[in-house]
């Protein structure tokens, strides 16, 4: 392989510039000449390239977003699209991709591989964590930090108040950021689209945490169309306790954003240095996981396969911890 495209596509997520940077060094390292692709697909498409150098991703390490900028793209999802966009990738001499973005990313990225029998090397990167086949995503940790960071601003006030807290995190219906967020901030409890939460459920824990021994509560809610969001659960709550003063605070886009933990740099880094590797190896159209701190390599139909299963132990003892 003489030459290889590099792009971000989908939503960003804290680390995706260190994994450029790791891509662009490792493959320049090996004699390779670097491409970078601006705006996902849509960037093959209206063939919006331009070449990386070492230099082009110096001091990018510590920032958040990703430099390559990053978009939704419709035409890609049909093969006509996608026809355009390998017409590009062979006028720019582009002999293989490295992507690195979502499960939607990664769908595109399967597509394409199969029907125009091209290498890529998918790179998990979203803050959700919800790709199977890795324990963790680049950019989840991140998020998980400033999520952490928010809870604790909102308990000062919840607890000044006696409130009873609903704060709605990103996860799109995967329940990692909301459990674990739960967990680092000592919240009552995680509502996440996996575990259907019933009402009596919902009841005991603000009986016991709420009334007995607490002023203040806040619960973790996963925007998802199952728990209805925090403003569906608080709507639900107000009418069973009219005695409880309720609020909803939703982090959005804020839980994107920031430059990424040591975790994420050092996981991007890791990731971009072993696409190039597999990709020298002959290995094609695998995303590059991590499965007990060991880098592997997993199928792209198996990545998105959306089963990725949550730990419902940790559940309970969040159950327990927070009595
Ligand atoms: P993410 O990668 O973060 O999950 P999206 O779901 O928005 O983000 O996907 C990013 C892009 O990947 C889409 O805009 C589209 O171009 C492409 N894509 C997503 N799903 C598919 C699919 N099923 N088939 C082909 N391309 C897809």
């Amino acid at each position: 392989i003489q030459c290889i495209g590099v792009l971000t596509s989908g939503g960003d997520a804290p680390g995706m510039n260190a994994a450029i940077r790791a891509v662009t060094r490792t493959a320049i390292a090996n004699g390779i000449i670097v491409k970078g692709i601006y705006r996902g697909y849509r960037g093959l498409i209206t063939n919006e390239i331009t070449s990386l150098e070492t230099q082009s991703v110096s001091n990018i390490i510590q920032r958040g977003g990703t430099i390559l900028k990053t978009a939704r793209c419709d035409e890609f999802r049909t093969p006509e699209g996608r026809r355009q966009a390998h017409d590009v990738i062979v006028e720019h001499g582009i002999e293989a991709l490295v992507v690195i973005g979502g499960d939607g990313s990664l769908h595109g990225a399967r597509d394409f591989a199969q029907e125009h029998n091209f290498p890529i090397i998918g790179l998990p990167g979203t803050i959700d964590n919800d790709l199977s086949g890795t324990d963790l995503t680049i950019g989840y940790d991140t998020a998980l930090n400033t999520i952490m960071e928010c809870v604790d601003k909102i308990r000062d006030t919840a607890s000044s108040h006696e409130r009873l807290f609903f704060v709605e995190v990103m996860g799109r219906d995967a329940g990692f950021l909301a459990l674990n967020g739960a967990l680092a901030t000592g919240s009552e409890a995680a509502i996440i689209p996996e575990i259907s939460l019933e009402k009596d459920q919902l009841a005991e824990m603000i009986e016991q945490g709420f009334r007995k021994s607490k002023n203040s509560s806040i619960v973790l809610v996963a925007e998802s169309e199952v728990t209805g969001g925090a403003m569906g659960v608080a709507e639900r709550v107000k009418k069973e306790y009219p005695q409880f003063d309720v609020r909803v605070s939703i982090l959005g886009h804020l839980q994107r954003g920031g430059s990424p933990s040591a975790q994420d740099r050092i996981l991007a880094t890791r990731m971009g240095e072993a696409a190039i590797e597999a990709l020298l190896e002959g290995q094609r159209n695998v995303m590059v996981g991590l499965q007990n701190d060991e880098l592997v390599l997993v199928p792209f139909a198996k990545a998105i396969k959306k089963d990725k299963p949550i730990d419902r132990h940790l559940l309970d003892v969040l159950r327990i911890v927070s009595r």
